[in-house]
């Protein structure tokens, strides 16, 4: 795997001579697994990446970008992408799940005429936008498996593993202040050859910065040590810091983590392959291709089958009240025919429609679009969506994706009734 930091800047551009040995531009690395391309994050290093793609013989127009999350710092670039205008060429753009701020709006957003006299249908190429919860997809022979890390407004981290290195991608993170719900940073980190992580503070900023969302080089150095990291990379500098500020923590950081390097300006770095992969190279060994890995980390929702099932909606009406039950799965294979269904049971009597969650195993980034739909098809006819009998893990992902925030959650339908 070959990364290049095209971006190492956190928050804003800092364009001064005093910072140009560490760089400028804000997140932008990229990742090369053979013909895979992949874009962490779009920030305005992205610029550079682009004029570098547009004369590279071995780009061949595909790409997929992988935001981190959507603050400015992060997808300011995209709009001057070259290779995005080019017609025939192909990005897919990823990013987080969000009931509340779609990836393609927030997208399109950043270009509305307010702010950019360019709209993102007047880039020729062709894009397509997959929001993700945390999962692993595959992109060519890599697999990159996202989680949830804290940060305000919510931000993905990623785990990339192309079956020979594997690097952990978590800017924008501030450690929990228990430490107990680090543990997905610790998953994405667990023994990656390279952690690429947030050093916007020292840990004497720290104490005027708490639930800003960014870490300190002295967090980097805690993780990488316990995660078991081979290589370490401070990334996101502060915008406050210049080239001698950053040595300076570099420096310390080094006396407890040797292997520790900081994100500079175009650095290029080689990711060795694995040593049994090497023995395995060696001795003449077939090994085993990257799709047949198995994923990185198991994902966090329990993902029973996506196979079709023969599902019939149950409902009962009480006043003007209506109970659906959810079925077992909610995914790509039924939620048509689930919005479907609950939208044929609606009357003019009805104030409200409760979802009885009791059932539901499994939901995937369609099933969460389902429910985004119903409620704004419910809210175009007046009637309220409330949730009850949520199990846990489901909470969870309701809490991450903003459900919660517009959609009322009731322990059991006796409670919805009430209500
Ligand atoms: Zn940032
Ligand atoms: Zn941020």
């Amino acid at each position: 795997m070959r990364i290049k930091f095209w971006g190492t800047r956190g928050s804003i551009p800092t364009p001064e001579p005093t910072a140009m040995r560490y760089g400028g531009d804000t997140s932008c690395v990229e990742v090369r697994s053979g013909d895979t391309l992949i874009i962490l994050d779009a920030g305005t290093g992205i610029r550079k990446l682009g004029h570098s793609l547009m004369t590279d013989p071995f780009f061949r127009g595909k790409g997929a970008i992988f935001l981190s999350h959507f603050h400015w710092d992060h997808i300011q670039g995209i709009p001057f992408f070259q290779p995005a205008f080019v017609p025939g060429n192909e990005f897919h753009i990823h990013g987080c799940f969000k009931v509340d701020s779609r990836l393609e709006d927030a997208m399109r957003g950043q270009m509305g005429s307010l702010y950019f006299p360019v709209k993102m249908d007047d880039m020729a190429s062709c894009f397509q936008f997959i929001e993700l919860l945390e999962e692993t997809v595959q992109v060519g022979d890599c697999s990159v498996t996202s989680r949830y890390l804290n940060h305000p407004q919510g931000c993905f981290g990623y785990r990339i593993d192309n079956g020979k290195s594997t690097i952990a991608y978590a800017t924008d993170c501030e450690p929990w202040p228990d430490r107990r719900r680090d543990d997905k940073l610790f998953e994405l980190a667990s023994g990656a050859d390279l952690l690429i992580m947030d050093s916007q503070f020292t840990p004497e900023d720290y104490d005027t910065h708490v639930g800003w969302g960014h870490s300190t080089w002295l967090d980097c150095v805690e993780i990488a040590k316990e995660a078991g990291v081979k290589q370490l990379c401070l990334f996101h500098h502060d915008p406050y810091r210049d080239d001698e500020s950053i040595d300076a923590y570099l420096a310390k950081a080094r006396e407890r983590f040797p292997n520790t390097i900081a994100a500079s300006r175009e650095l290029s770095l080689d990711l060795l392959v694995k040593e049994t992969e090497a023995e395995d190279l060696a001795d003449g060994t077939e090994h085993e291709s990257a799709a047949s890995t198995p994923a990185a980390s198991t994902p966090a929702i329990t993902r029973k089958s996506n196979a079709p099932e023969s599902w019939e909606i149950a409902s009962r009406e009480e006043g003007a009240v209506l109970f659906v039950s959810s079925p077992p799965n909610l995914s790509l294979m039924n939620s048509r025919k689930f919005h479907e269904s609950v939208m044929d049971l609606l009357s003019e009597e009805l104030h409200r429609v409760v979802l009885d969650l009791t059932n539901l195993e499994y939901i995937d980034s369609a099933g969460i679009g389902s429910l985004a739909l119903l409620f704004d098809a419910l809210k175009k006819r007046g009637l309220e969506l409330a949730l009850c009998n949520v199990s846990s893990s489901i909470m969870s992902v309701l809490d991450i994706t903003r459900f919660t925030t517009i959609i009322k959650v009731y322990p059991d339908p006796a409670a919805a009734a009430q209500a």
